[in-house]
C-alpha cells in the first residue's frame, strides 16, 4: 500500500438537522422566490452557500484537540503580536497545548511548521496547504453534485420573538430577530490538499473520529444557536478510494454499497487508515 495512491481531493460527509452560521448563509432566494420568502411555505426552493469560515474554524479546533491528545502543541489561531482583549486567557492557552502562531517556524523558506500551521497557514503570505471550500446547498436533491462539495439542505429563516412579560400586553412582541438556518443538511464538504502529506490525511481521520465522540460537546458543535440544539454534526470521511460514481452512491438512499465499495472499505480500514495515522504520530513526535 502506498499512501500516495489517493488523490488530493478529500470529501467529508456532513449531516446535521440544523445549522446556524454566524457569518451567515448566502442565499439565492432572490432568484428562487422573487424575494417573497414565506417561512412556512413548503414549496420554497431556496438554495445557497455556506461559507467556509465557520466550517474551517470548527475543523481546526478538532484538529488542535487531536494534536494535543497526541502530546503535541498546536499553533494558536491568533496572531502572536495581536492585542488580545484578554491577554491572560491567551497566555493560559499557551500553557495549555498551544504555542504562539508561527513559533514553530524558524525559516519560512525551509520550515513547514507544526502540522496545524502547515495545513491552515499563518502569516498573510503563507497559505495553508489545505483548501477549505464553501458548501453549496440546494433543497432539490437532483440538483446536488456531491462530487463538487455540495449538499442537500433546506434554507429556513427562523424568527425569534422576545415578548412582553406584562399580563396586560398579552405576550406582545418586544423584539423580533430573524436568523438564517439550514435544516436537514446532508452532503459533502470538499477539502483539497495543495500538497499531499500522509500526516494531513491522518489528522483529518483522527479529527473526524474525535468529532464523532464529541459531537454534542458545546465546544465542538458547529456554528451558532448551539444552546438550541443547532450545530450537532455527524461527519465522516468518504472513503478516498471510491470513484466518483461510488461517492454519489453513498447518497442514494435507494441503493446500498456495492461489493466493490465494501472491499474498498475493508482495504481502507485495514491498510490505509493505520498508515496515515502512523504518519501523523510520527510527524507529531518529531515536533514542534
Ligand atoms: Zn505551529
Amino acid at each position: 500500500m502506498q499512501t500516495d495512491e489517493i488523490g488530493s481531493d478529500l470529501y467529508v460527509r456532513l449531516q446535521t438537522d440544523l445549522l446556524v452560521i454566524g457569518d451567515s448563509i448566502m442565499t439565492d432566494r432572490h432568484h428562487a422566490s422573487n424575494g417573497n420568502y414565506q417561512a412556512d411555505d413548503p414549496q420554497n426552493q431556496i438554495g445557497g452557500i455556506i461559507p467556509a469560515f465557520s466550517l474551517s474554524g470548527w475543523l481546526r479546533h478538532g484538529m488542535e484537540a487531536v494534536v494535543q491528545q497526541y502530546g503535541g502543541t498546536a499553533c494558536h489561531p491568533g496572531e502572536a503580536n495581536a492585542n488580545f482583549m484578554r491577554s491572560d486567557v491567551y497566555e493560559r492557552d499557551l500553557d495549555d497545548g498551544y504555542h504562539k502562531k508561527g513559533a514553530c517556524i524558524d525559516d519560512p523558506e525551509d520550515d513547514a511548521g507544526c502540522v496545524i500551521f502547515d495545513l491552515f497557514g499563518g502569516f498573510g503570505d503563507i497559505p495553508g496547504k489545505m483548501m477549505r471550500r464553501p458548501i453549496q446547498f440546494s433543497p432539490v436533491r437532483s440538483n446536488v453534485d456531491y462530487t463538487r462539495g455540495q449538499a442537500e439542505g433546506h434554507y429556513r429563516q427562523l424568527s425569534r420573538n422576545v415578548v412582553s412579560r406584562n399580563d396586560e400586553d398579552h405576550r406582545k412582541p418586544l423584539r423580533n430577530a430573524e436568523i438564517d438556518a439550514v435544516a436537514n443538511l446532508d452532503g459533502t464538504w470538499h477539502l483539497s490538499l495543495r500538497e499531499m502529506k500522509p500526516a494531513f490525511v491522518g489528522l483529518l481521520i483522527e479529527a473526524l473520529d474525535f468529532f464523532d465522540a464529541h459531537k454534542t460537546d458545546f465546544m465542538h458543535q458547529l456554528g451558532g444557536a448551539r444552546n438550541f440544539g443547532a450545530g450537532i454534526v455527524e461527519c465522516a470521511l468518504i472513503n478516498p478510494l471510491y470513484e466518483e460514481r461510488e461517492l454519489k452512491r453513498v447518497f442514494n438512499r435507494g441503493k446500498g454499497n456495492t461489493n466493490a465499495m465494501d472491499e474498498k472499505d475493508e482495504q481502507w480500514a485495514a491498510e490505509f487508515q493505520p498508515a496515515f495515522v502512523d504518519a501523523l504520530t510520527e510527524r507529531i513526535s518529531e515536533g514542534p
